[in-house]
């Protein structure tokens, strides 16, 4: 079956711009223009994946997902506004897989949508499968090598880019990236986690020189292409 996709947006001509372009895409789509109406609609149905505006009528977007989260782990792109830098990290950091900035073109959000999807339909075991893979991680002996060539890396490293190689194409906020590297010994702040991700990509770049992996979203934080 194909994919199901629920839209919550209120503005009309947006939200058909949306279905045209996930309906042409072969998934299915849903629209519902209310916070209220969302939630009356997933009592009935599972979408696979939630287009979600941050500016609702009746509720912010962000109080609409939590409420979602009280029941459905459903992955969630939000639609922010331009320039609301504050909205696309609280998004992130309460439980949105991606964002995406209006005015968008349907060719960049279908991009993110096909890029959530992959990321969160795959088993683990159709991940490891691709002949493709540019990172390996070892976590046993929590090595990773990038192009068949080992990183020598540090244990901050070793941890931040693995984290972000568990959930490819997914932006992280340096909050979360400060979690997955927390050691009570040596607490870090924000800014090291920059610090982190410049030593990675020279060492990144060193095995392959004209390398692009790691996306920097300025002023929220950073994923990772695979
Ligand atoms: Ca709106």
């Amino acid at each position: 079956m194909n994919d199901r996709i629920l839209v919550v947006e209120d503005e009309a001509n947006i939200a058909e711009t949306i279905k045209i372009a996930i309906e042409n895409e072969s998934y299915s789509c849903d629209w519902t223009a209310t916070g209220e109406a969302a939630l009356d609609h997933l009592e009935k149905v599972s979408p696979n994946l939630i287009v979600l505006d941050v500016g609702l009528p009746d509720m912010s977007g962000f109080e609409l997902l939590k409420l979602i989260r009280q029941q459905h782990n459903t992955p969630v792109i939000f639609l922010t506004a331009r320039g609301e830098e504050i909205d696309r990290v609280v998004g992130l950091e309460i439980g949105a897989d991606d964002y995406i900035t209006k005015p968008f073109s349907p060719r960049e959000l279908m991009a993110r949508i096909k890029a959530v999807l992959r990321r969160t339909n795959n088993s683990p075991e159709t991940k490891s499968d691709s002949n493709s893979k540019k990172f390996e991680v070892n976590d046993q002996q929590a090595k990773i090598s990038f192009q068949q060539q080992a990183l020598d890396l540090t244990l901050a490293e070793y941890k931040l880019l693995s984290g972000m190689l568990s959930q490819p194409n997914r932006v992280f906020t340096r909050t979360q990236l400060l979690e997955i590297i927390w050691d009570a010994n040596h607490p870090s702040e924000e800014r090291t986690i920059d610090t982190h991700i410049k030593s990675l990509r020279a060492k990144l770049k060193e095995i392959d020189a004209g390398s692009d992996q790691i996306n920097t979203h300025r002023g929220i934080g950073y994923s990772i292409s695979t």
